[in-house]
């Protein structure tokens, strides 16, 4: 196996690696690093979670170790989609290059062009930025592109999402085209592919792990709900929710709680606080310094539950979740992986539950479709989902086999377990009829009511 000591990086990174906890190199970085260092191109293809950020952290660091910063012109550049993900590469720096002279400026929205034009003007040897806010700083004529050595585009599939193409490109052409450039997207779309070819010099592409692989850390549940009047879904729903939390005691220290839209995350946080929860909540529209606020309280154990969105949400990296609740099921399938990454994390156990309406039983299908596992029934009341003792994952397969070994569910359940099946087509109705007879409910053993199986369907 590779150490971090055959991959070239100088003594002092390699020092603060150690001071980090870090045993050995991750798949991308025993890839990436050598290949850095040699001056080459890179493109990651890789999640978040797999160490990616040290990837492109630790040969930079190396890299840039020698030379030094002139005013206005960075040495370096790392594009990150969102605020939260900057600041987070800008943590990853602080630590790998502790033992280092090198300096850094975070280029993101919400924080005062004055701070950061003092940082420019003294000369920086990494800039993080999001492609917005370094932009504007160029625009304004603080900022020179032109003694760029190394770009690193982090998260590029989600700077496609949240419609940072161009600005991406126009970057590009205003470094030099003798730059390194090391690119980091998890999916290729066919634009990010385009944008591969025409500006990365005949790169080494290394990928790792599949787009919808879900670490067997987390446990996950499914609780099927029905609202008594269309009109009260979000209220019930929240309720419902409230009732899965307090079900899961302490086994639940601390979760995240995803909604699909802004305005539901705020209402759900309002509500949550009125019952006496501590919440906080963090997506798009939120004011910077309040959405970095909420993070570290998070972070520190001050608040119990995030109630996020997926753009705010996507690529944070805390270690020590132990729940996910998706109040609403994500209508990306990709999104459900991404959500439910945030627990389970490092080994640890994580737990995660959905919430499904009946409207929402398409996206679920698609979800299990994606990942290949079929996400259990689970009956919250009568065991916390953190205490099951094995959440086993049955694939399509398997799940149908075991259920040709079960006569437990009485034709009377599952003659009754209707789906909402108008809107699916054949081949999706097919599966959701696969699903529907491979049901099983975890939690229970064997000896499952007849009564429960009707109730989870419906
Ligand atoms: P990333 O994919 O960059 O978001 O990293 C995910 C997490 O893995 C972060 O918390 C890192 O601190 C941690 N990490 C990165 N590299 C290693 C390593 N070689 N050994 C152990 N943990 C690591």
């Amino acid at each position: 196996m590779t150490k971090f000591t055959d991959l070239d990086l100088e003594a002092n990174v390699l020092a603060a690696i150690s001071d980090a906890g870090y045993t050995s190199p991750t798949p991308i970085q025993a890839q990436a690093i050598p290949e850095a260092l040699n001056g080459k191109d890179i493109l990651g293809i890789a999640q978040t979670g797999t160490g990616k950020t040290a990837s492109f952290t630790l040969p930079l660091i190396t890299i840039l170790s020698k030379g030094r910063a002139r005013a206005r012109m960075p040495r370096s550049l790392v594009l990150a989609p969102t605020r939260e993900l900057a600041a987070q590469v800008a943590e990853n720096f602080d630590i790998y290059a502790k033992n280092t002279k090198l300096t850094k400026a975070l280029l993101i929205g919400g924080v005062s062009f004055k701070e950061q034009d003092l940082l420019i003007d003294r000369g920086v040897d990494v800039l993080i930025a999001t492609p917005g806010r370094l932009i504007d700083h160029f625009e304004r004529g603080k900022l020179l592109l032109n003694g760029v050595k190394i770009m690193v585009v982090d998260e590029a599939d989600r700077m496609l999402d949240m419609g940072f193409i161009p600005d991406i490109e126009r970057i590009f052409k205003l470094t030099p085209f003798t730059r390194q450039t090391l690119f980091f997207s998890a999916t290729m779309a066919p634009e990010i592919t385009r944008i591969t070819k025409e500006f990365l010099s005949a790169p080494v592409r290394i990928e790792i792990a599949q787009q919808a692989t879900i670490s067997n850390t987390i446990k996950q549940g499914l609780v099927s709900f029905k609202p008594s009047r269309k009109d009260r879904t979000f209220k019930e729903k929240r309720e419902l929710l409230r009732e899965i939390i307090n079900a899961e005691k302490e086994n639940c220290k601390n979760g995240i709680i995803f909604c699909n839209r802004k305005v539901d995350v705020d209402i759900l946080m309002k509500s949550m606080k009125k019952h006496g929860f501590s919440v906080g909540a963090i997506h798009g529209d939120l004011d910077q310094s309040i959405r970095m606020q909420v993070l570290d309280g998070f972070k520190e154990g001050s608040i119990r539950f995030l109630i996020a969105s997926d753009v705010a949400a996507r690529g944070l990296d805390i270690p020590d979740v132990s729940h996910v609740f998706n109040f609403d099921v994500p209508s990306h399938s990709e999104d459900y992986v991404h959500r439910i990454g945030r627990t389970g994390r490092a080994g640890r156990q994580g737990s995660t539950i959905m919430i499904s309406t009946p409207a929402e039983e398409k996206s679920v299908i698609a979800i299990e479709k994606l990942t290949n596992i079929k996400i259990p029934h689970v009956d919250y009341r009568s065991e916390p989902i953190a205490e099951i003792k094995s959440n086993k994952r049955h694939t399509k397969k398997e799940s149908l086999k075991k259920n040709t070994d079960r006569d437990d569910i009485s034709d009377e359940g599952t003659k009754k377990t209707n789906l909402k099946t108008k809107n699916l087509s054949k081949k999706d109705l097919k599966y959701a009829e696969d699903l529907k007879n491979a049901q099983q409910i975890i939690g229970l053993g064997d000896h499952v009511p007849a009564f429960l199986t009707i109730n989870f369907r419906n």
